[in-house]
This record gives C-alpha cells, sequence and structure tokens, in this order.
C-alpha cells in the first residue's frame, strides 16, 4: 500500500507475507529533547560539528521531524533466540529514516530511530526504550567503534520527556539514533528461510552481495588466505554465494576474536542480534568484563550461560550454522546448477543429494576459516596487547599462565594490560615491588576464600617472571613493548558501574549532558587521554582507576 494514503497500516502488528520490511512512521510524542551528539559519529559522516545545534537535525534524530520522501519503515527478522526458533521478529522499537552518504568516505548509513514506538513488529511489547539503556546503547556504540571493534554506531541521543515506560517501575523513555551500513542480520535470512521464499532468499543474497558489499567479497588478504587454502583441499570453485558466507563467517569470526580479546560480551547473541557485517549489535545487558572469569555472563536471565563469555565464539558459530542451512540451497548450487535455465524455478529431486552434500562442504570450510580467522585474531592482538610479537607457541606458554593467573587474582580485566604495558622488565627486575604496581591501594583481603593479598602477589610473581623471559627471548626494551601495546590498550572502557553513574547523574540533573559528553569525549579517544578535556577531572580519574574487586 502506498503509505502516504494508507496510514492505517503503520503499526497493526501482522505477519508480513513477502519481503522485509513495512513502511512505518515513528510513534509522535508529546515533547522532545535533544540531549547530545556523538562528535565522532558526526565526524564519521563528514558533517561539522556545529550542525548537531541545528534545530532540524535535533528534531530528525530525536523524532520529532519525520520525513516522508522515502517513507521511514521497519525491518522485519525472524531468529533463534537461545537455541528455539521464535518466528517472526523485526524492529519491534526501531524505525529507518533514510540513507546518508558520508561526505568524509563516501560510505552510505542507514539512520534508525531506536525507541520511536510501536511497529507491526512490537508484538506484545509498547516500542518504547528506557532513557538508561538509550544511553548504554549510545555510548558503547561508539566506544566499540573507536576502540576497533566493529559495532554499529550512534549519532545522537534525546530525551522523551513526558513519555514513560512501565519495567520495574515507571522510566522516562528514550531515543537513540543509531547508523549502520546495513542493518541486515543472519535472522532477516531466517525470515525468507522460514517462509519457504526461495526468491526472495535470492534476492536477499543479491542484495547483501551487491549492495552490503557492493561486490567486494574475500577481499582481505588473511582471510582469503585461509579460503584458499581449504578451497583448494577440497577442490571446490566458489560461487559469489558461497562467497558471501565465508565473507559472513570470516567478518563475525574476527568480531568474536576481538570481543574475547577485549572481555567484551553483548549478552543476547540470539540470529536476529548477529550482523552480515559482522558489526556489534542491539546492546542490552552487554559488558566489559571487570575480571576475567570464563562463566561469566552479562545476562542475568542466561541462567545456562549459553552466551557466557567462554561460550561466546560457539553461539556466533551455531548463528553462522544457522544462515548456512537458511541459504543450504545457495550454497549447494555449483557454477553450473547456478546458470541452468531452471535454477531459479525450483531444486529437482534428482539435484537433491549432490547439493546437500556440497552445502556441508561450504558449511565445513566456514567451520575451519572461522576457527583459524579466531584463533589467528586472537593471539595477535592479545600478544600485541602485551606487547610482544606473536608466535603460536604463546598460546600455551604465555597466554594460558596469564589467563590462570588474571582468573586467580580477579585483577581488573582491562586494566591489567594498561598497568603490564609500562611496568620496567628491562634487566635485573624487582618482582616484589613490580607485582606491587598492580595491586590496588584499596585491596580488600578475603580470608575464607584465600583471596589474600599475599597469594595475589605470588601469582603475579611467577607469571611476570614467565613474562620476563619471554620478553628476553625477543629482546624487547620497555619502550618497544610500550609502543606496540599502547595502540591496542584501550586507555578508557565503559564498564557498567560508571554507565549507572552517568544514568543517575543525568536524570537527576535534568539532563544535563556533561557526565555524557565526557564519557564520549573517553570512549570515543581511548588511546588518546590529551583530547578528554579538563571537565570533570575527579569523575575522570575514578573512571580510569581500574580497580573493581
Ligand atoms: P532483543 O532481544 O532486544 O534483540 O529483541 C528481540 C525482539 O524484541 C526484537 O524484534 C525487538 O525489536 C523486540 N523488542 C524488544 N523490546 C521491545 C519493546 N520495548 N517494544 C517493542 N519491541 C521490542
Ligand atoms: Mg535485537
Ligand atoms: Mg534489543
Amino acid at each position: 500500500k502506498d503509505p502516504n494514503t494508507s496510514p492505517e497500516v503503520f503499526h497493526i502488528a501482522r505477519r508480513l507475507t513477502d519481503g522485509a520490511f513495512t513502511y512505518c512512521k515513528p510513534t509522535p510524542r508529546k515533547e522532545y529533547h535533544f540531549i547530545t551528539a556523538s562528535p565522532a559519529a558526526l565526524d564519521t559522516l563528514g558533517l561539522d560539528q556545529s550542525e548537531a545545534s541545528s534545530k532540524e537535525f535535533q528534531q530528525i534524530v530525536s523524532g520529532e521531524k519525520v520525513i516522508t520522501d522515502p517513507f521511514p519503515y521497519a525491518q522485519a527478522y525472524a531468529g533463534y533466540q537461545f537455541g528455539q526458533f521464535a518466528g517472526q521478529l523485526g524492529d519491534g522499537r526501531v524505525v529507518n529514516l533514510f540513507e546518508v552518504q558520508s561526505a568524509k568516505d563516501g560510505e552510505r548509513y542507514e539512520l534508525q530511530l531506536k525507541g520511536a514506538g510501536t511497529t507491526p513488529f512490537s508484538r506484545f511489547a509498547d516500542g518504547k526504550a528506557l532513557f538508561s539503556s538509550s544511553l548504554r546503547e549510545f555510548v558503547i556504540s561508539e566506544s566499540l567503534n573507536a576502540i576497533g571493534i566493529p559495532s554499529t554506531r550512534a549519532l545522537a541521543i534525546s530525551v522523551l520527556p513526558r513519555t514513560y515506560a512501565m519495567r520495574a517501575r515507571h522510566e522516562k523513555c528514550a531515543v537513540v539514533c543509531r547508523m549502520a551500513p546495513s542493518w541486515v542480520r543472519i535472522g532477516t535470512f531466517d525470515l525468507y528461510k522460514w517462509r519457504g521464499d526461495r526468491k526472495g532468499l535470492i534476492e536477499l543474497s543479491d542484495y547483501v552481495i551487491d549492495e552490503v558489499f557492493k561486490n567486494k567479497l574475500l577481499t582481505d588478504q588473511q582471510v582469503w588466505k585461509e579460503v584458499e587454502k581449504q578451497v583448494t583441499s577440497k577442490n571446490i570453485v566458489l560461487t559469489r554465494y558461497d562467497k558471501m558466507y565465508l565473507e559472513i563467517v570470516a567478518r563475525n569470526a574476527k568480531t568474536t576474536a576481538l570481543w574475547h580479546v577485549y572481555g567484551f560480551l553483548n549478552g543476547v547473541l540470539n540470529t536476529d542480534n548477529t550482523s552480515v557485517l559482522g558489526l556489534s549489535l542491539d546492546f542490552g545487558p552487554f559488558a566489559f568484563m571487570e575480571y576475567f572469569s570464563p562463566d561469566y555472563t552479562s545476562n542475568h536471565e542466561d541462567s545456562s550461560k549459553r552466551y557466557s563469555f567462554a561460550n561466546t565464539p560457539s553461539a556466533i558459530w551455531y548463528n553462522l550454522v544457522k544462515l548456512g542451512e537458511d541459504v543450504a540451497e545457495l550454497i549447494g548450487a555449483d557454477q553450473e546448477l547456478l546458470d541452468a535455465p531452471d535454477f531459479n524455478a525450483g531444486i529437482k529431486e534428482e539435484w537433491m543429494e549432490q547439493m546437500m552434500k556440497r552445502a556441508n562442504v561450504i558449511i565445513d570450510i566456514g567451520a575451519s576459516v572461522y576457527e583459524k580467522l579466531f584463533m589467528d585474531d586472537y593471539l595477535n592482538i592479545m600478544c600485541k596487547r602485551i606487547g610482544i610479537s606473536p608466535r603460536s607457541s604463546d598460546h600455551s606458554e604465555v597466554l594460558a599462565p596469564m589467563f590462570e593467573m588474571l582468573q586467580a587474582t580477579k585483577i581488573d580485566y582491562n586494566g591489567f594490560f594498561k598497568t603490564l604495558q609500562s611496568v620496567p622488565l628491562t634487566g635485573e627486575v624487582d618482582y616484589d615491588s613490580v607485582a606491587e604496581l598492580f595491586v590496588p591501594d584499596d585491596f580488600q583481603e578475603d580470608l575464607v576464600n584465600d583471596y589474600t593479598k599475599e597469594n595475589i602477589l605470588k601469582e603475579l610473581k611467577s607469571f611476570l617472571a614467565v613474562f620476563k623471559n619471554r620478553v628476553d627471548q625477543e629482546g624487547l626494551s620497555d619502550g618497544e613493548r610500550l609502543a606496540r601495546a599502547s595502540s591496542v590498550n584501550p586507555l578508557f572502557v565503559p564498564k557498567n558501574w560508571m554507565l549507572n553513574e552517568v544514568i543517575e547523574y543525568t536524570v537527576e540533573n535534568d539532563l544535563h549532558p556533561d557526565y555524557i559528553d565526557k564519557m564520549i569525549k573517553m570512549a570515543t579517544n581511548p588511546y588518546d587521554s590529551t583530547k578528554w578535556g579538563d571537565e570533570l577531572p575527579e569523575v575522570q580519574k575514578r573512571w580510569c582507576s581500574d580497580v573493581r574487586f
């Protein structure tokens, strides 16, 4: 239907029988209050910083002014949630606005408003987003991106001063303007597969290849090397659909490795939250781990620990297997079959066995590529974080003892790397005083669990001796280690207790943005504290103490 003449279609909950979007406007609210924009996101779009002060900008990013050419829309998808197929999902509280081409690098971004009201995909929910979760998403999107972890972005955050949602109690609602080159998820493929829409799956795949990846598939040297090895050994000639599948596998392997390197958990790793671009997406109960703990899950409702830290790589691989199943009829076909005049009409019985065999081979290739890229990136970046150049023996000889020590001592995870990169290890080392540098001033002993300063220092010293030995083997000076490590060790990561501080302060101070702006400055310049400004020095100090037990 023409959205301009059929406004009644906007918000009626319904099952979409074709395609993956429906026209839908943001719900009008009584009042809008723009809070702040991300300077980094403005820069990404090639917009001048002053743009954020314009009334029109503030009205568009809050949903107050709705442009209807092009008409806004909500995307439909489906998904496997905690391993169960959940049927039709979709943008239940997100409305997509339009695309913007960055004046900086030509990249195209789809802008959308999260918390913009109900859509046909809201099911029983209210289409609202709380200020607290919106603020969390706003900060984490920009933080991850600045650290170097692929993520969707956040352009601006606004409050809806007279719109409340009932959760545990009544809470103020907000809108985040998010942006990404594409919001297609594995769940988008799940939707077409569920419908049995073969033509739609081909259309979606062609769209993803041509528009999302712009036909650049497996062009990364490292990725191609791994794929080529597998393909040669299995005697396969890749089609464009195989390449699309493996590109999505590779991107998610690399992002998952980064989550692990930085101790980041996204909490709900369902297929509908897994981006085809490998972007960290749809932030709910996320967290940067306080201290290394493989069992840790940031999601309180995840009682089976499906999405715990240790399970994250297999959870994402599970999603990629689902994607392989979704497109099995495409990756099951070799080029000859794809070119056959009757291929688009449907699968013939006699093709079946051969196709399922081939699809399994492609998924197997995906598994090898996923594991190899994850392990390689994990080793490379983790070694960089501790200032050494990677050797495969470092997995067992350096990283394994390091993680045992980190788990036993509960030293702040990201803070550890910051401290390690600048401790003196050249020549004779006074291990007692070096180990002391890792123990916070306000350290609390727990005698019942043998968690004493003495024990912690012992663990630290034995790791430092192993590490010093490894550093000497490579002949590294303190300066060389620092130069390498500081380029990948963020000086600031937003932990949940800090985000809570910002939320509380902002609500209690008439939505004054000074805490938010401070945190965004720190989060978007994680490797350069000279850009943090001199506002709120005591807050900055607290957020950088990196000491939480
Ligand atoms: P999530 O687990 O947050 O990724 O959400 C799963 C599905 O529920 C998605 O389709 C969301 O759009 C939808 N959803 C979550 N919260 C709300 C809400 N408050 N109103 C409408 N839909 C929602
Ligand atoms: Mg989601
Ligand atoms: Mg969500």
